[in-house]
């Protein structure tokens, strides 16, 4: 077995930025040399300087291959845990697969995602088509990889089971989807299942956006980003959340918002988590890094739901992710073939709405950053989301015992993102063309170095995740 001693001056340990060298073996951090750099392990004769000219190990020692890594002022950090990515395998892997998202995982530093129940075909929503998802990313993971349930009308009864079978959360719309195989919960369905979530302790997570009475101005142009905007507005949002939060109140489960896109819903946010250690946020990198005032019509690449809004408001965003109301944040990786984006036609009514962003996560918002320090930003994408899917204990953080899930990146460097390096099935993203900041130079995936000097090297690398409930 292949052991590593990992080297920099920047190494992410108990919350701070401190030199020290990493000792990796059997896939695991057993040991951390805080303020030191380690080159040899006295008990072992052959260690390999992997930044010396002599590349390649000693093939004649077979049972201690230990290679040193001299990174110099990289930053090493725990890999970026992704928690909300749309992979659409089975059923639509002509979008994205497993194959291709979990390279371009790796490639943008992302050792672990979680993979929602839509999009797929079956949906999950039962027993059965989680048992076929989950052969089919069969020997296609490259990172690791767990999976959440799903909840639709008429499958209260699924749910428990899904539980059992290691979902991390059940996720329900309260708006049409876009997939008519999951079609959106109302109240009375999410009553439903809230204490089952409250017995085993298991997130709902909600697309939240609701509609309400209010008039809406009609789109005049259906090209138009701004019509576009105005037809998904804040109060909706707003809606979902307040319903999401009674829910929360009632049946003291845990909520999670996805992708928070409106700053108007700071406020009572603010207010329930006073009350409830149980409500959590994410936002996702594209609210961060594109503005409604620069997006140009006729542009599906830049259509979601909720829809990427003003400037303003998303500095707002800004500062609550760093105020640390906004609990962690993700990409909301939702691909789809260019003739299903209409991005000849550019019709935003039409057009599906998803942002393929996976692999520049880091980068986007690296780049996009002005207020948070690098202490600030990094548990955004790794201790926190590691503790909201309640693998903290092993991921996440830099600890001795923990796996060997690592990113090595440089902080500094910009690029300009091509289409040749998009490793996502299709290669459109309104993050091509951008200059992003902060290079991933290593990934490492339970002591695999699943891209090595940015390259795809050590592939299959990733473990299929299951949630084990105390209430089993
Ligand atoms: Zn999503």
């Amino acid at each position: 077995m292949t052991e590593y001693l990992l080297y920099s001056k920047r190494c992410w340990i108990d919350d701070q930025i401190i030199e020290a060298t990493i000792h990796i073996k059997d896939g695991l951090i057993v040991e951390i040399y805080k303020g030191q750099k380690i080159d040899r392990l006295s008990d072992t004769i052959d260690v390999k300087d992997k930044t010396s000219s002599s590349m390649s190990p000693a093939r004649d020692v077979e049972e201690s291959e230990i290679y040193f890594y001299d990174n110099n002022n990289l930053i090493i950090m725990p890999g970026i845990i992704d928690v909300h990515v749309h992979i659409n395998e089975p059923g639509r892997t002509d979008w994205e697969g497993f194959e291709t998202a979990t390279k371009a995982a790796a490639l943008g530093g992302v050792t672990t995602l979680v993979e929602m129940p839509l999009n797929t075909s079956p949906v999950t929503t039962n027993v059965e088509a989680f048992e076929i998802k989950k052969k089919a990313a069969r020997n296609k993971l490259h990172v690791n990889c767990g999976f959440y349930g799903g909840v639709i009308p008429g499958n209260t009864d699924a749910i428990e089971a899904l539980i059992k079978a290691g979902v991390f959360g059940i996720k329900g719309f309260l708006i049409h989807s876009g997939i008519d195989e999951f079609p959106h919960s109302n109240k009375q369905q999410l009553e439903e299942i809230c204490p089952i979530l409250a017995k085993y302790d298991v997130p709902l997570l909600l697309h939240c956006e609701l509609e309400t009475d209010e008039e809406l101005p009609p789109i005049s142009d259906p090209k138009s980003y701004q019509d576009y905007l105005h037809s998904r507005p804040p109060s909706w949002e707003i809606n979902a959340i307040e319903l999401a939060i009674s829910l929360q109140n009632k049946y003291k489960c845990k909520v999670h918002i996805v992708h928070l896109s409106t700053a108007e819903a700071l406020d009572i946010i603010h207010q329930q988590k006073l009350k409830s250690k149980g409500l959590t946020v994410e936002t996702c990198a594209h609210y961060l890094y594109f503005n409604a005032e620069q997006i140009p019509d006729a542009s599906p690449l830049y259509k979601c739901a909720p829809p990427i809004r003003d400037k303003a408001n998303n500095q707002k965003l800004w500062q609550a992710v760093k105020d640390g109301q906004i609990d962690f944040l993700a990409s909301d990786h939702s691909p789809a073939p260019p003739e299903i984006k209409l991005l000849n036609e550019g019709n935003l009514s039409k057009a599906w709405g998803g942002i393929a962003g996976l692999q520049f996560t880091l980068a986007a918002l690296w780049a996009a950053n002005e207020i948070l320090t690098l202490e600030e930003f990094i548990p955004l994408l790794t201790a926190q989301p590691a503790k909201f899917i309640g693998l903290d204990q092993s991921k996440g953080s830099i600890k001795k015992g923990y796996h060997a899930d690592l990113t090595v990146w440089d902080d500094e460097e910009y690029f300009t993102v091509t289409q040749e390096m998009v490793a996502h099935r299709h290669k459109e993203s309104p993050y091509v063309g951008e200059k992003l900041k902060g290079k991933v130079v290593h990934c490492m995936v339970d002591g695999k170095f699943v891209v090595q000097n940015a390259k795809l090297d050590q592939l299959n690398a990733g473990k299929l995740l299951l949630k084990k409930y105390e209430n089993d």
